[in-house]
């Protein structure tokens, strides 16, 4: 198979045109050229107005041979690699050896569970929320009668932090043995649209991915997997520095020697007990921040210029970096083109926002997270001093909104004025339960609110209004990725309890829903290799 590189075709081409371009690149004939399929496409939108797509092909010719010998040189033409996922072990059956446990359903316990499902080990999956269907209807009663459930929400529940978000798919880990594609695949086996393999920024969608999530569930179970709901893993049992098994809240206990722990960034009961255990873990750095909110349509405009609205091109997203002057930097992060702002609190009395998308992206406003990166250095001592920050934050957010799990706000105009936001302009926000305007400068640390009130003059360069008064900041985010980083060896155990596996979000070895299936797999392989060979 060949890879074809840098094939750019108008945004409105014909569905033959991909065909002509391999025809005239490799000069073979109709009858030479087998199949092609789309490998990645993307868009050029440097130049605005004249926006081209840029395919990556997979070209299978019978004339393969002498085609890489005439390109040889040419950088556009090469063997396209392999990247079908080979599994490292198969056990045909488990005779006698314990299964092993994977603690959380998000992306990196649920792709843990489907590839030791898939290797023959039958996993026991331990889930402290609900299935996705009970966890539905708390979390979206959360949203709209402001009662939280703190074991059934944005964060906790079948499919994890990532099941209410935009779904997208994309990451900058290091991924030479593609595991990136067997996670996207997947994703695709269970009902995700195929175009999710070809796409360059691919996403899924709220509602789909909670269907996809229920699908996945149906594959580990019919390979013999389980996977228990309302099942809170309160303790680990440790001997002489081995994990043994594990203690639930409703007081059953599990044994086993291979236990993966993937509960996301928000189990911060988990994380204390951790600590408890002994389990070595150390502070790492997170950001702080707001949501802010624009019209999509300011955004598309200045991307896409005259051909904002093609359907090939979509809403807009973005990506925007400052680094300020008192050493912070602040960055765009979760972007939600035509999404909405959610409520993402698990704890009662305290209030955190995020942000999720449908399939469509074709709600008015375009969200993302404006955050401040902080090291340990701003919540020195005790490895659990970002948790403490994070929580004092959620709290002022709270009582600024009203007590209530309404968030507070402020209109970007009157935020960088430094005065108290009273009336809303043209942007109306999409936070549910609601949004209590005044003043969001006592909300964070000082340091961070400086960056911000630095960084958003300097993002309105890169795109024009993005400092409209009428923008809306609710506030706040501070669970942009894990406190803590529970470190880990060579062979993805704790480097103090051998058995236990700190994997995904929350052990600070993932960013996001495709990484976090990455580590997964990853981590999968190892169990699967130290069962196996023992
Ligand atoms: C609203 C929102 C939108 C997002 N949008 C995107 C996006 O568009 N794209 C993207 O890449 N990322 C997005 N993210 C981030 C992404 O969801 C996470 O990076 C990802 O889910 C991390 O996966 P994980 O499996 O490591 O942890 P999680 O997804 O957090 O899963 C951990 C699971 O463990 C369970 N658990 C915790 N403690 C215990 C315990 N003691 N016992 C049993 N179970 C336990 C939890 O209930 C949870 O289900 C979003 C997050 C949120 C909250």
């Amino acid at each position: 198979m060949l890879r074809l590189n840098e094939i750019k075709l108008p945004l409105d081409h014909s569905e033959s045109a991909i065909e002509t371009a391999i025809f005239k690149k490799l000069r073979i004939s109709r009858a030479e050229l087998i199949r092609y399929t789309i490998f990645k496409r993307s868009y050029d939108a440097r130049k605005k107005g004249k926006i081209v797509l840029v395919y990556i092909v997979d070209v299978e010719t019978s004339q393969e041979k002498s085609l890489l010998k005439r390109f040889s040189k040419d950088p556009h033409v090469k063997i396209a690699p392999d990247m079908s996922y080979q599994m490292v072990a198969k056990a045909s059956e488990l005779k006698g050896k314990q299964r092993p446990i994977v603690i959380g359903t998000g992306p990196c316990g649920m792709f843990a569970g489907l590839l030791l499902a898939q290797m023959g080990l039958r996993p026991i999956l331990l889930e402290r929320g609900k299935s996705v269907r009970d966890r539905s209807v708390d979390t979206f009663g959360f949203w709209i009668k402001k009662r939280l459930n703190p074991e059934s929400n944005a964060q906790f529940g079948e499919g994890g932090a990532g099941t209410f978000s935009d779904g997208k798919l994309y990451s900058q880990v290091r991924d030479p043995k593609y595991y990136g594609r067997k996670v996207l695949s997947e994703f695709v086996n269970a009902g995700a649209e195929p175009e999710i393999l070809y796409i360059s920024k691919p996403h899924i969608g709220t509602y789909r991915l909670a269907n996809i999530v229920k699908n996945l569930r149906a594959t580990i179970e019919e390979l013999g997997g389980e996977i228990h709901f309302q099942s809170r893993v309160a303790d680990l049992k440790v001997e002489q520095g081995q994990v043994v098994g594990v203690e639930l809240e409703n007081g059953k206990s599990l044994a086993s020697k291979h236990v993966v722990l993937a509960v996301g960034h928000s189990a911060r009961d988990t994380f204390q007990m951790l600590g408890d255990r002994g389990v070595y873990f150390e502070p790492k750095p997170f950001s702080i921040g707001f949501r802010i909110e624009h019209p999509q349509s300011l955004i598309d405009q200045c991307r896409f210029g005259s051909q904002a609205g093609h359907p090939k091109l979509g809403s807009a997203d973005y990506k925007l970096v400052h680094h300020c002057e008192n050493g912070r930097s602040v960055y765009s992060f979760c972007m939600c083109p035509g999404g909405k702002v959610v409520a993402a609190a698990s704890e009662p009395g305290r209030l955190v926002t995020n942000g999720m998308s449908e399939y469509a992206r074709d709600e008015s406003n375009a969200n993302s997270a404006i955050v401040v990166g902080i090291t340990p250095e701003d919540y020195p001592g005790d490895p659990l001093g970002g948790i403490a920050l994070q929580r004092e934050l959620e709290e002022r957010a709270f009582k600024l909104g009203g007590s209530s799990y309404d968030a507070p706000g402020q209109l970007v105009g009157d935020f960088l004025a430094n005065r108290p936001s009273t009336e809303f302009g043209k942007v109306y926000p999409s936070y549910k339960p609601g949004v209590t305007l005044g003043d969001l400068s006592s909300s964070l640390p000082d340091y961070a609110i400086a960056a911000i009130r630095e960084a958003i003059p300097a993002f309105d360069r890169k795109i024009r209004g993005f400092a409209m008064d009428d923008a809306v900041l609710t506030g706040v985010e501070t669970r942009t990725s894990s406190p803590i980083r529970i470190k880990r060896d060579d062979n993805y155990q704790s480097i103090n309890t051998v058995g236990l596996y700190p994997a995904g979000e929350g052990a600070g070895y993932a960013g996001g829903i495709l990484s976090a299936g990455i580590d997964g797999i990853k981590v999968a392989e190892a169990v699967a290799l130290s069962i196996l060979a023992n």
